[in-house]
This record gives structure tokens, C-alpha cells and sequence, in this order.
């Protein structure tokens, strides 16, 4: 039976972490179904899938209050910088998109996180999409494919799994054994809340869905020098990033496509393309009408090490995000982002510069399910009232 657990935190969360401190506590406790931080930061409402003894709960606030403690105590505010505030451009539509998508079969949800679009969507998506691949072309990007599945030792090598554990999606298989597939065959049902199947039948993990574009392209050119010493490329791909409790509609997808212009070469180069990549947007985001700001922004971390690289992200100004205006909650949603990861990638890859120095990389980055949604949250189902520019690049 489901049960409500509300207790006092230990460590006041201040109002800047409210929203990221909540995000982890779905990861805490498989018990814990949804949690609600109060406003001011000093207590919790968790909804548990079942009524817990004592002990069992007291393990689980435990928990909870280490999760807040690494995550805020002692953090100081960030300096949030604004770039560009189009919050307020009028729009016409303020009613959450969702329901009448459902109800077209515009949006049909196969599974928690995981959608198929419609042809609306699907338009959109598309035209989008050609302005995307215009503009890197004002780059002289290299196009590129990436596979859908991601080296685990590639991963490991940037460091994936300390930063960003929560949200992975492994890819196994059956164990090449005649016993495991056929048990496999004969007994395997969906049970409830998965498959049935014992996981000593599955393989040791060597892959997993991809969490991102760009980290191809630099495991393609890791362990030699940066050809031309400088090079920029693009990609559209399928990422996969397991949000638990948070996936939500559209705004939180497990199976999601992102669009990336991607920057390797000196820091100069990469910062000098980023910003002119995001003049260019700017100036496209006001011809299709979207409310939206940028702001400096930190990526995802796990709790342990949030602080530390959350902080680093923020002094050395490497993330901002697009966040366009969602009237129907009065809210915003990080469209798309621009990102600079000095010469990470470059040092844990061995990319060289023509100088010997590791590469710098950057991208720019942009969530497509996200900017349609955002989109139909700002000017609704019917074209007649959307952008004269987006109206007419709906048939090509
Ligand atoms: P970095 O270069 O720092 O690794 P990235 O290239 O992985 O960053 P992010 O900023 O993490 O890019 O994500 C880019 C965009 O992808 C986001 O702005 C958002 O629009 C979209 N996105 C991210 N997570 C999701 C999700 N769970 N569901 C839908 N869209 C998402
Ligand atoms: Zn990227």
C-alpha cells in the first residue's frame, strides 16, 4: 500500500538547488516513488510505493539527508549569467500541449520515456532540422553518422560512470551458452515491472545506448594529432539517458535526438565558434517567435560529484543553456545547450594539437523532441497561427 513519509532536512537546501537536489532523489531509493522538496528548502515529502517499518525508513531518510548534505551543504550560489532574455516576446498559446497530442496520435507513448511522433511533430522536427544542417554548413561542418551503441571502455576513459552514473542505459545479450538461450526462450515473459529472465543469463556489459553525440566524434579521433589541426563537424543521433522518476511527457524522454555542432581544435577556435554559433541561433530563435533566455547552467552530476564539478562548470563559464518559456506552467526547458570542455576530452584521449598540447573541444547542442514541444507549448496544434517562416517550411 502506497504510504507518505514528510521529514525536516539536517541541511537547508537553498532555492538555487531546489530543482537539482530534487531530480536526484529519485535515484535514492527504489521505495521512493515521487519527492517534493518544501519551497524554502528545509524539508521533504517522499510518496513511497509501500508503507515501510521504522527501521527501513529511517535507513531511507538517511539517505536522503547524505543526498542533500553532499549536494548542498556549503554551496555557495552560482553567478547565473544572462545572455540573451527573450522571455517576454509575446506568444499566443498557454494551455500544456500534451493532452490534445495524445489525443491526435501525435504523440504516442510506447513506454515510460520512450515516444513515437506523428507527422505534425515529425514536420516540425524537419524543419528544424534543415535550418540545423544549414547553419552547420555556414561552419563547413563535416557531416557525420554515430552508431546508437557506446563503447563501455570508451566511456570509462572520459570518466563517464563517476560523473554521471545515475542515467546510464547498458546493451547486453545472452550469454553464448545453448542452456541460457534456450531457458531463455522457453521462460522469458514481461512480468509486472520487467522481463523475468535471471540476470546471470545476460552478458557482462560492453556497450551501452549512447548519452550523447559529440563524445563520438572525439573517441574517433583519439590517440593521434588533430588532422588540419582544427575541425568542426555535425551529427544528429539517438541519445539515451534513464531519468527515472523524472521522466515526464515530452520535456524528459529516455530515448531522445539531439543535433550537434561540434568544435575541435585550439581553446581560441572553440570558443570563438561557439559564440559565433550562438549569435547565428540567437538570430533564428527570433524568426521563429521563441521565448526563451540564455543562462549559464551546469550539466547533470551525481552527488558526488556535483559540488565540486558544478562549481568548476560555473567559474569557468563552459555550459549555457537555450531555456524556452513553457507559458502553460509558467517554467522554462533547456532546449539546447553551449558547451565547452577546455581540453578534457583532449587529455583523456590523447588528441594532440600541432604544437603537441591536447585538443580543446566544444559543441552546440540541441534536444529536437524538446524545441518541438517547446515550440507547440508557445503557438499550439494549428500552423495558421504559428511564424510565417515556420508555416512555410513545413512541406520542404
Ligand atoms: P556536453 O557536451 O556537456 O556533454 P551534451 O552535448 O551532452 O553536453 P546536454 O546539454 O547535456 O548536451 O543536452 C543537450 C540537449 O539535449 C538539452 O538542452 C536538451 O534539449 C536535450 N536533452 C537532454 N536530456 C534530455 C532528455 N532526458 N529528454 C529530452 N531531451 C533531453
Ligand atoms: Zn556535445
Amino acid at each position: 500500500m502506497a504510504a507518505e513519509h514528510r521529514f525536516a532536512l539536517q541541511v537547508i537546501i537553498p532555492s538555487h538547488l531546489v530543482g537539482q537536489v530534487q531530480s536526484k532523489l529519485a535515484y535514492v531509493d527504489e521505495a521512493i516513488e515521487a519527492a517534493q522538496i518544501a519551497p524554502d528548502g528545509d524539508s521533504v515529502q517522499l510518496q513511497l510505493r509501500s508503507s515501510l517499518s521504522a527501521k527501513v525508513l529511517s535507513a531511507l531518510e538517511a539517505k536522503v539527508q547524505q543526498v542533500v548534505a553532499d549536494m548542498a551543504s556549503g554551496a555557495l550560489p552560482p553567478k547565473v549569467e544572462i545572455l540573451e532574455d527573450h522571455m517576454a516576446r509575446p506568444v499566443p498559446y498557454a494551455t500544456d500541449p500534451m493532452p490534445e497530442l495524445l489525443a491526435r496520435a501525435e504523440v504516442s507513448r510506447e513506454h515510460t520515456g520512450i515516444y513515437s511522433l506523428g507527422p505534425l511533430v515529425t514536420r516540425l522536427i524537419e524543419v528544424f532540422e534543415r535550418y540545423f544542417v544549414r547553419l552547420a554548413a555556414e561552419f563547413e561542418a563535416a557531416p557525420q553518422r554515430f552508431p546508437t551503441l557506446i563503447s563501455a571502455e570508451k566511456l570509462d576513459r572520459v570518466k563517464y560512470f563517476r560523473a554521471f552514473p545515475h542515467s546510464l542505459t547498458f546493451a547486453t545479450h545472452l550469454r553464448e551458452d545453448l542452456h541460457v538461450i534456450n531457458d531463455f526462450a522457453e521462460h522469458t515473459h514481461y512480468e509486472e515491472t520487467g522481463l523475468n529472465a535471471p540476470p546471470e543469463a545476460f552478458s557482462k556489459i560492453q556497450a551501452l545506448l549512447s548519452p550523447a553525440v559529440c563524445y563520438h566524434y572525439y573517441f574517433a579521433l583519439a590517440d593521434r594529432p588533430l588532422p588540419g589541426g582544427q575541425l568542426t563537424a555535425t551529427a544528429v543521433g539517438h541519445c539515451f539517458r534513464y531519468e527515472s522518476s523524472n521522466l515526464n511527457t515530452l520535456e524528459r524522454l529516455w530515448d531522445f535526438t539531439m543535433r550537434e555542432i561540434i568544435f575541435v581544435g585550439p581553446a581560441d577556435f572553440v570558443l570563438e565558434n561557439r559564440e559565433r554559433g550562438r549569435q547565428k541561433v540567437a538570430a533564428y530563435l527570433e524568426q521563429i517567435g521563441l521565448a526563451y533566455l540564455v543562462e549559464s547552467a551546469n550539466d547533470p552530476f551525481f552527488v558526488g560529484e556535483f559540488r565540486k564539478q558544478a562549481a568548476f562548470q560555473n567559474a569557468f563559464q563552459l555550459k549555457y543553456e537555450i531555456r524556452a518559456r513553457l507559458p502553460f506552467k509558467d517554467s522554462s526547458l533547456a532546449v539546447g545547450s553551449y558547451n565547452y570542455h577546455q581540453d578534457f576530452f583532449g587529455r583523456h584521449l590523447n588528441i594532440t594539437l600541432p604544437d603537441g598540447k591536447p585538443a580543446h573541444t566544444g559543441c552546440v547542442a540541441f534536444g529536437l523532441e524538446r524545441l518541438a514541444y517547446a515550440f507547440l507549448s508557445q503557438y499550439g496544434l494549428e500552423p495558421a497561427a504559428w511564424p510565417a517562416l515556420v508555416r512555410e517550411a513545413l512541406h520542404g
